[in-house]
């Protein structure tokens, strides 16, 4: 599935042509302000490539989840003086399609503009075809660079792509597609999958799909309390999905020794009452606790299979991360990927939650994936409808 990108695009192709670029500029706001401008910068790449090479640059984005039309709430004005100060560059606003595209053909060349929220539009989500036509008539090629998009055929992901010819990859998206694609098609061995969370039930295409490829799954988060359930083990007031007991024991049947279980966890009477926490062994969890994260025997037991792994895939916080001191099951994973990354492995990280608990450690991973629900349906083998209306490379 290996889809053409930006960079193989001859100079003619992008020398004063306009670029209609579908980028990922769902960003948080607070007041109107732009709180984290990670996701302006990780496209900067690709519009920089685009400027150099004479390019005029239309950035489409949605942001948020507008319910009905225009609300100045979810308005991508509010973000124009941030693309302006990550690009150093003037970003003109296109506030509708219907005046869109003489606007796009007044930009210079090596010029920026941005194109107001693409949910606004009725047609979007359903990926109407008149709808796509409208978009593509902004652009003269198409780079779709929202990878954490692409698991969505919308109007602006999708069908503008098989209109809007060539359409390619930009930067961002093919680093996405290079890393997690290799990670899970030809993945040196052995291969470890790290998987957490709150829910099986999120994550069981994950683990059916990754069982015939890892060699091993430690399972960690509150996930691991339903396979206890299976067993019969006493979870206490963990969270559980009681209706997924035959399912996880169906998964335990299916993984035989692929599956690792925590050896043991840290528990508590709630997570308000963190003091009274201590660590018990797995089969020991009492009736009136809750497990909120994995021990240290659990910790101690991943990290040295983590180090042995040549490629590892994590998805899913060990505990409740967001409320220390149940991060450290966690951190201790998040460590043990750096180590290993340091003796070569090929590390990478999806999923929205997991990304947050490795922020500031990207430099020292192989991969961490922008995209939280694009990411788990690429590991769920699932194609992604952005991505497969790309051209061939
Ligand atoms: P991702 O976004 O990386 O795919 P998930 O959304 O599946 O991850 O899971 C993240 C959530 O799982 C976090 O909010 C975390 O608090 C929760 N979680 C992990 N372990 C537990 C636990 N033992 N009990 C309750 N919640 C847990
Ligand atoms: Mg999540």
């Amino acid at each position: 599935m290996t889809k053409r990108s930006l960079n193989q695009l001859p100079a003619a192709a992008l020398d004063g042509q306009r670029a209609l670029v579908r980028v990922d500029f769902n960003v948080p706001l607070k007041g109107g302000a732009v709180t984290d401008d990670s996701r302006i910068r990780a496209a900067v790449p690709t519009i920089a490539y685009l400027r150099d090479h004479g390019a005029r640059v239309v950035l489409l984005s949605h942001l948020g989840r507008p319910k009905g039309g225009p609300d100045p709430k979810y308005s991508l004005q509010q973000i124009v003086r941030d693309v302006e100060r990550v690009l150093g560059t003037p970003v003109e606003f296109i506030p509708d399609l219907a005046t869109g595209v003489a606007a796009t053909r007044r930009l210079p060349r090596g010029g920026v503009a941005l194109v107001e929220n693409t949910r606004f539009w009725p047609g979007e989500e359903s990926n109407d075809a008149a709808l796509a036509k409208q978009i593509a008539a902004l652009g003269d090629l198409y780079v779709n660079d929202a990878f954490g998009s692409a698991h969505r055929a919308h109007a602006s992901t999708e069908g503008v792509a098989h209109i809007l010819k060539p359409a390619v990859a930009g930067f961002l998206m093919e680093k996405e597609l290079k890393y997690l694609g290799s990670a899970l098609d030809q993945p040196r061995h052995p291969f470890v999958a790290v998987l957490g969370g709150a829910k099986i039930s999120g994550k069981i295409d994950v683990i059916q799909a990754l069982l015939p490829k890892c060699d091993q799954i430690l399972i960690g988060g509150a996930m691991a309390c339903t396979f206890f359930a299976s067993l019969g083990l006493e979870v206490g007031k963990s969270l559980v999905e009681p209706d997924r007991l035959t399912l996880a024991k169906s998964l335990l049947t299916q993984g035989g020794q692929k599956i690792v279980l925590p050896r043991g966890a840290t528990i508590a009477p709630s997570l308000e009452r963190a003091a009274e926490r201590r660590q018990v062994s797995s089969d020991a969890i009492p009736a009136d606790m809750a497990v909120f994260d994995i021990d240290q025997a659990t910790c101690d037991d991943f990290r040295a299979r983590i180090m042995s792994a040549k490629t590892v895939i994590w998805n899913g916080p060990m505990g409740v991360f967001e409320t220390p001191p149940f991060d450290v099951g966690t951190r201790e994973v998040a460590q043990a990927l750096v180590a290993a990354t340091a003796k070569g492995a090929t590390t990478v990280v999806g999923g929205g939650d997991s990304a947050a608990a490795v922020a500031g450690l990207e430099d020292r991973l192989t991969h961490v994936s922008t995209g939280g629900g694009a990411s788990l349906e690429f590991l769920e083998g699932k194609p992604l409808p952005g991505v497969m209306a790309l051209d061939d490379a």
